[in-house]
């Protein structure tokens, strides 16, 4: 079977899944109950599945759906502000056909890119509990051993923590303590593993206060860019 195909089989399982009954109540209850601003829409209110090109060099962890953006609309990172923030930049470093994400028809494609998150249903709160990313983590191991990257893009410790984490319990490192996560930080890990590039997440939060800016995320991805193309 082809990689694009094993991912596309991948996506269809991990729509399906109910393995946290927190998070389906969640989701679901999102999805039933709606925001004012997009009372026309339905809902997705599924697990979003991961995003991308088949043959990406780079992949970008995130933490995990937005309540009213990818639960809604069913793309990684689509319909929010985060999304918003994070494709413009992805657009203007070679990485997007297009600088927006609406809906999942909006005809955006990735280039060398391929986004996912570390777990697949959104939290209330944005904040899964620990529990719930472990019994996530199986999608995550599956996507890195079909693609294969040579980056990993973490979008905040969570995500890189989460990263790591996989890389722990997989033998392949002895603890996370030795890679600290910072905006910027950039972590060569042993053997052939990807290299491994950290990033504030493009939450409100962040972009609104200034602590992350357009050209805090251009850097990061530059960087990304010349690792790629240096080999
Ligand atoms: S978070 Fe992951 S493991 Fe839990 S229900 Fe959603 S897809 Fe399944």
């Amino acid at each position: 079977m082809k990689k694009a195909e094993e991912l596309r089989v991948l996506g269809e399982e991990i729509v399906a899944c109910r393995k946290c009954a927190r998070l389906v109540a969640y989701r679901e209850k999102v999805a039933r109950e709606k925001r004012r601003a997009y009372r026309e829409w339905e809902y997705w209110g599924k697990p979003v599945p991961g995003f991308g090109d088949a043959k990406a060099e780079l992949l970008i962890l995130g933490l995990a759906p937005g309540a009213h953006g990818a639960n809604r609309t069913g793309r990684m990172f689509t319909g929010d502000r985060s999304g918003d923030f994070l494709y413009r930049a992805l657009h203007k470093a070679g990485f997007a056909n297009q600088p927006t994400s609406l809906h999942r028809d909006d005809g955006l494609r990735l280039q060398n890119a391929y986004i996912t998150a570390t777990i697949r249903c959104a939290p209330p709160g944005n904040k899964p509990l620990p529990g719930e990313i472990a019994q996530c983590r199986g999608y995550l191991e599956r996507e890195l051993e079909l693609l294969r990257p040579r980056a990993v893009l973490a979008l905040g410790g969570i995500a890189w923590n989460g990263y790591l984490e996989i890389l722990k319990q997989l033998g392949k490192i002895a603890s996370r303590a030795a890679f600290p996560f910072a905006h910027g930080s950039e972590a060569e890990l042993p053997g052939d593993l990807p290299r491994l590039f950290g990033a504030y997440h493009p939450s409100q939060q962040n972009t609104q206060t200034g602590r992350l800016t357009p050209a805090m995320y251009a850097q990061v991805l530059r960087h990304i860019q010349r690792y790629l193309r240096a080999r």
